[in-house]
């Protein structure tokens, strides 16, 4: 008799207890700061363009060579509107190959590339792996938007 009274008190107690899952996708646990999703690229704000002189640094440290980096003259520096010489011009990351090793971001001179830590860098799903080639534009996007923590930049 003791026995069902307790196992009675212990459904009853399972039954009154607050939920532990959430409604995912409609609501998003909070990510942690240090969080790693996949890198995504910086945009200098004070000057309006990104912080990537395609400097190749990160190009060549990736492990499974998923980047691709095209660097070109930075035609505000002839103005004098920027101190950078080089600029970015064509910037490829492939995230279905990236391994999300950090290795990028460690090598970057510039603190122009961070691991996203939003949920956007999580929530990726393709019908076509082809789709996770991201471009320059793709790849400062949520930067650009301030969409993403200023810590992210070391
Ligand atoms: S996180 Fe690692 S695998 Fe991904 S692009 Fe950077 S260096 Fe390459
Ligand atoms: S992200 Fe950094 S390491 Fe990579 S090309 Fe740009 S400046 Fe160089």
């Amino acid at each position: 008799m003791l026995g069902i009274l307790r196992s009675l008190g212990m459904t009853a107690r399972a039954a009154l207890r607050r939920p532990v899952t959430i409604q995912y996708p409609e609501f998003h646990r909070e990510i942690a700061n240090r969080d790693r999703a996949f890198p995504i690229l910086i945009w200098d704000e004070a000057v309006d363009e990104p912080f990537c002189t395609g400097c190749h640094a990160c190009e060549r440290a990736c492990p499974v060579e998923c980047m691709t980096v095209v660097m070109k003259d930075n035609p505000k520096h002839a103005t004098g509107e920027s101190k950078r010489r080089k600029i970015i011009d064509e910037f490829w990351i492939d995230y279905a190959r990236c391994m999300r090793c950090n290795i990028c971001v460690e090598v970057c001179n510039f603190e122009a590339i961070g691991m996203n830590n939003t949920w956007a860098g999580h929530e990726l799903s393709v019908f076509d792996r082809k789709e996770l080639v991201l471009d320059l534009d793709m790849l400062l996007a949520q930067s650009k938007a301030k969409k993403v923590e200023p810590g992210l930049r070391a």
